[in-house]
């Protein structure tokens, strides 16, 4: 066991609490990460809301990066030392899911109560998306990690665990966009400047971003964005059509409103598909016409965390990134340390389009 600093949410909707916590070593096949970055995502705060449910305690926080300092039985190809991308993808490698090489939706549970983390007096402490990671050091699964170049700025990297290739694969991997292709991206905030700046990297011809903010529209175009049209412009998908001169391919939602997912489909061309990010609150309801999905092969489907395959993806856009065509350093806003974690929450939470990066100083 090792006392950590911890941010803790006891109760939903109150300020996180910064405590000491216990983490127990690595088992069979886990990996202890001492964490250099952990930036604030919007699920984040949908949990610590309470928006989603879940236990309580909890620590939240699963975007993060870090070095290894301690390695269980059973682990391979990474050692005391590595640099490395910490995600919440946990995939146990066997189940029909993470078989067919869809480790995102792997579907074996973890119940992240029965995790590495207990209260200091001992009592159960969720790790909540088997990450953890507000917290000096996470005890994670092999599967979780990926082994990065030393020479990436961990800042830099810890974005890569969530935000980067939830963006980046709904446009590469779930909408499979090739070159010369239309893309139209929903939302200009963390993960929508991502799912841009993938539409650039795939080649993309026309890519419109739609969003509530001129601030946001104007960051989306120094992404890759060829276009920025205004959520609350009256048909804001009629625009769209006029602007590509044809539907979208892809329709790429990275928000969570309910209205943005009905507007979805209203931007597609023939045989174009909306790919789902953005996670609304749980039970809330959208409506679409059937019948013109029906009619035009148009489809919707769901995407998380960019369906990537993470020893596969990761390294590639740390590659991007060393050679200047993946924004990494332009995403963060801002950097704070752990004891400022409530009003990092804040800044985030006033809608700023980019992260909000909390740094461990050692
Ligand atoms: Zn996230
Ligand atoms: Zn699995």
């Amino acid at each position: 066991m090792t006392t950590i600093k911890a941010a803790v949410c006891h109760e939903f909707g109150q300020p996180l609490t910064v405590e000491e916590v216990q983490l127990r070593a690595p088992q069979m096949g886990e990996i202890e990460v001492c964490l250099s970055a952990v930036a604030v995502c919007h699920s984040d705060i949908s949990f610590a809301e309470g928006a989603w449910g879940g236990s309580l305690p909890a620590v939240y926080g699963h975007e993060a990066a870090g070095h290894i300092t301690a390695v269980g039985a059973g682990v391979t190809g990474l050692v005391k030392g590595d640099p490395v991308v910490v995600t919440l993808i946990r995939a146990c490698g066997t189940c029909p899911s993470c078989s067919e090489g869809k480790p995102t939706i792997c579907g074996t549970p973890y119940d992240g109560t029965k995790g590495p983390l207990s209260t200091l007096d001992g009592g159960p402490l969720d790790q909540a998306m088997a990450c953890g990671a507000f917290a000096e050091k996470v005890v994670v699964d092999q599967s979780q990690v990926v082994k990065i170049s030393e020479d990436i700025p961990m800042e830099a990297a810890s974005l890569i665990a969530c935000g980067v290739i939830t963006g980046i694969g709904a446009v590469v991997n779930a909408a499979q966009i090739r070159a010369g292709q239309d893309v139209v991206v929903i939302g200009a905030g963390g993960v929508g400047l991502n799912a841009i700046q993938g539409a650039r990297i795939a080649g993309a011809r026309r890519i419109v971003a739609v969003d509530m903010s001129e601030e946001k529209l104007e960051i989306a175009k120094e992404f890759g964005a060829t276009d920025g049209i205004l959520a609350t412009d009256k048909k804001p998908f009629v625009q769209a059509h006029r602007a590509m001169g044809r539907g979208a391919d892809a329709v790429i939602v990275t928000v969570g409103a309910i209205p943005a997912y009905d507007t979805a489909p209203r931007y597609l061309a023939p045989g174009g598909k909306v790919i789902m990010v953005g996670m609304p609150h749980s039970g809330e309801k959208s409506s679409y016409e059937p019948v013109i999905l029906a009619a035009i092969g148009q489809g919707m489907q769901g995407s998380k965390m960019g369906d990537v395959v993470i020893k596969r993806d990761i390294p590639w856009m740390v590659d991007l990134y060393q050679q200047g065509r993946l924004k990494l350093d332009e995403l963060i806003s801002g950097r704070w340390s752990l004891d400022q974690i409530n009003e990092a929450i804040a800044d985030t939470k006033t809608g700023s389009a980019k992260r909000n990066v909390i740094i461990f100083n050692r």
